[in-house]
């Protein structure tokens, strides 16, 4: 097909053969030789320098010396004997001992050749000495790949080591591809700033991250990669912008009109907060504007994110628009149903709810008035981008907690509508700035900075079993003001059976601490029916509930501003993302919360560090950005699945300073030459092209 060589199938690289073909397609995802070289070894051996044995020590390690053996004798019998041998080069001599399987070695071990041995200094009885040592002669010695260079290893799995592709054999692999890719590599990143960085040319780069010869080249090498993912992830989302502000909106919403007035003068019943104010101009102004809204609303938990999408959602409605708001639960799509019909309350506005648990019957009333107009506002799940909804007129979609959407399912919401809608992303979890820069980078962002008025910050605060006693007391004086509690418990998947047994004897020991008739206490968990799930919500909200034992199902934008204790039991057991979130489930009334952290006595370093976390600050971006030094970027963000932090080469700690150096020669770059067609930037459009159809990120216009 293809008349690169770096495209060539693996199977026809020497030494692989169709069987093993398989298996590193199988294994490693490697299907040509461009694969194979972007399989990069997890670590080195240096052996580009000889050691002097007079310098050995107990400490020095694995070392490489090159000398002869002599007067190599047997010695002991049976299972017990071993063979010695010395070894010189010009300095010294050290012994050499095998323990086993030494035969061949007898053979081997010609007094006249010279050896190039490798292997781990060790001591007895102030003896130095070095077992099993890798041996070779000179010759073939620097034979080898790695002869003078740094040796790669690589990581290989179970079936393919018994396949013998072991991190040697597939190091030799590498090695032939290398040779017969040398000088076929397009370069992708301009001479001219290759140059000013200092980076490697393609060609030194793969091969210096394979067979460095030596620590510097090896770290410009893989610089280089990093920076160059990093910057087409950069021009990517540059060009997206450009071009989605080139392109003239269809959907041009000017009109503030009734239903907004309304709204806003007589049944919004709080003043807005600054900050909600300014992200409403913000949405307004992308709204009316001439180019398509692309928005990342990111505001701390209860900091009141739906007003803020309704608001928008009723502009598109004043100007004769539908639009749909998407969450990723039932429970909480049920929430924001019901939320939204209160604040609409008398207006004539339609809105509907569509899940998976709608029954057949509404639902096809439901797609048929969809389909006719007559929903302005539909709230759903998934259900919504399902293949039978069809809008007529959709003009603005609301993406709820959208970390927890994929990009494909992104992309089929906007294909609900024939011109490019509005979009509205919105997250309670406050992302690093590094991690914004580079999965979100082609959205434009506001922030909510500003929790509403009256509020005071959570109280949090840790406790051991063995002062359980008085989170008791402190519970019983909150629920005699008549105040709601949560108390949750980690339900992880692999271990389900056991947890969901934990919570079940939690509930019962909460029973007895809160005994009826004078307390009443509810128990939600994801294995319960629909039904007993809403119901049990449904008390709750309604204050009839007085403790709800619950699993994370209430995680996410559940919102009873009475409820104001939350006890997390085994808190350890939480990641940090997810304690915030459910701390944020109290404190969204006028009355101190209080946020209790239950664990055990010896804790491990990480649960201690997210405990303290947790307890000396509430600021969400503040626990964001521990969260991700932590756990790593894929994990804050659930992404990991959707591809969306799929990089090969970036890791959005270490490399902050890369990705922001490439963001702003991005922007650069884009701004002077939107489609990289000037000459100098041959090299980028070039490798732009095949970088963009392969992985695109957020494709949805
Ligand atoms: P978020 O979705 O951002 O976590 P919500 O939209 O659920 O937050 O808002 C949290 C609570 O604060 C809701 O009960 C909401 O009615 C209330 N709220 C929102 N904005 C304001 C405001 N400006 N003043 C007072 N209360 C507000
Ligand atoms: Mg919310």
């Amino acid at each position: 097909m293809s008349s690169r060589i770096v495209d060539n199938e693996i199977e026809y690289l020497k030494g692989v053969g169709p069987a093993r073909a398989d298996l590193l397609k199988k294994e490693l995802g490697v299907f040509s030789f461009g694969d194979l070289l972007n399989y990069f070894p997890f670590r080195y051996v240096d052996r580009s320098t000889m050691n002097e044995i007079s310098n050995l020590t107990s400490n020095s390690g694995m070392v490489q010396i090159s000398g002869y053996f002599s007067g190599a004798e047997v010695q002991g019998r049976g299972r017990a004997s071993r063979l010695q041998a010395n070894f010189s080069d010009d300095t010294g001599s050290i012994s050499i001992i095998w323990f086993k399987n030494y035969n061949w070695v007898i053979d081997k071990i010609n007094p006249g050749t010279r050896f190039v041995l490798f292997g781990k200094v060790n001591m007895f009885n102030k003896l130095l000495y070095i077992p099993h040592p890798e041996m070779m002669t000179i010759d073939d010695f620097k034979a080898t790949y790695f002869s003078g260079k740094m040796q790669p290893v690589y990581n290989s799995t179970e079936k393919l080591k018994a396949r013998g592709l072991d991190s040697k054999a597939i190091g030799k692999l590498v090695a032939e591809a290398l040779s017969r890719c040398k000088g076929q590599f397009a370069e992708t990143l301009p001479d001219e700033l290759r140059k000013k960085l200092k980076l490697p040319s393609v060609d030194d780069a793969y091969s210096n991250v394979h067979i460095p010869e030596d620590a510097d080249k090896l770290d410009r090498s893989l610089k280089r990669f990093r920076f160059e993912e990093a910057l087409f992830l950069q021009l990517r989302h540059r060009i997206q912008v450009k071009r989605r502000k080139l392109a003239r909106s269809k959907i041009v919403l000017k009109t503030v009109g009734e239903k907004f007035n309304y709204f806003y003068h007589k049944n919004l019943d709080f003043e807005l907060t600054g900050a909600q104010k300014r992200v409403m101009k913000d949405i307004h102004k992308d709204l009316a504007g001439a180019y398509r809204m692309n928005r990342l609303l990111q505001g701390d938990v209860g900091s009141g994110k739906t007003v803020v999408a309704l608001m928008s959602m009723l502009i598109a409605v004043d100007n004769g628009y539908q639009a749909c708001i998407m969450a990723p639960t039932e429970i909480l799509a049920q929430q924001h149903f019901n939320t939204i019909k209160n604040l609409l309350r008398d207006m004539a506005v339609e809105i509907r709810l569509l899940t998976g648990s709608t029954k057949a019957k509404e639902k096809r009333t439901i797609l048929a008035d969809l389909e006719s107009g007559k929903i302005n506002i539909i709230v759903g799940t998934h259900a919504l981008i399902e293949d039978p909804v069809h809008f007529q007129k959709l003009a603005l979609a609301v993406i709820d907690e959208q970390h927890r959407f994929g990009v494909k399912q992104r992309a089929k919401l906007q294909k609900k509508s024939e011109d490019p809608i509005h979009v509205l992303v919105m997250t309670a979890t406050p992302i690093p700035r590094t991690l914004a820069l580079s999965v979100y980078g082609d959205l434009d962002v506001s922030i909510i900075d500003e929790l509403p008025p009256g509020r005071k910050p959570v109280k949090t605060m840790f406790f051991t079993e063995s002062t359980r006693n008085k989170v008791i007391k402190l519970m019983k004086q909150q629920l005699a003001q008549k105040r709601q509690i949560y108390i949750v418990y980690p339900l992880i998947s692999e271990s389900e059976k056991l947890d969901l047994i934990a919570l079940e004897s939690g509930y019962e020991g909460v029973v007895r601490d809160f005994p009826m008739p004078t307390f009443e206490v509810g128990i939600l968990h994801g294995r319960m029916k629909q039904e007993e799930k809403d119901r049990t919500m449904d008390r709750f909200k309604r204050g009839i509930t007085d403790i709800l034992v619950s699993t994370t199902v209430i995680e996410v934008g559940v919102d009873v501003p009475n409820a104001c204790v939350m006890v997390i039991e085994n808190a350890e057991r939480f990641g940090l993302a997810q304690l915030h979130q459910l701390r944020g489930r109290v404190g969204r009334g006028a009355d101190q919360s209080y946020c209790i952290l239950m664990g055990g006595n010896k804790l491990s370093d990480d649960g201690k560090a997210r405990i303290n976390a947790m307890v000396s600050t509430s600021d969400g971006f503040v626990i964001a950005e521990e969260d991700m030094k932590m756990r790593g970027p894929g994990d804050i963000l659930g992404t990991r699945q959707s591809g969306e932090l799929d990089f090969k080469w970036l890791d959005l700690i270490r490399d902050f300073k890369i990705i922001n150096y490439a963001k702003q020669l991005a922007s650069e770059i884009v701004e002077d030459d939107p489609e990289l067609e000037k000459p100098e930037n041959k090299n980028l459009r070039n490798a732009f092209i095949q970088y963009g159809g392969r992985n695109s990120f957020y494709n949805i216009a």
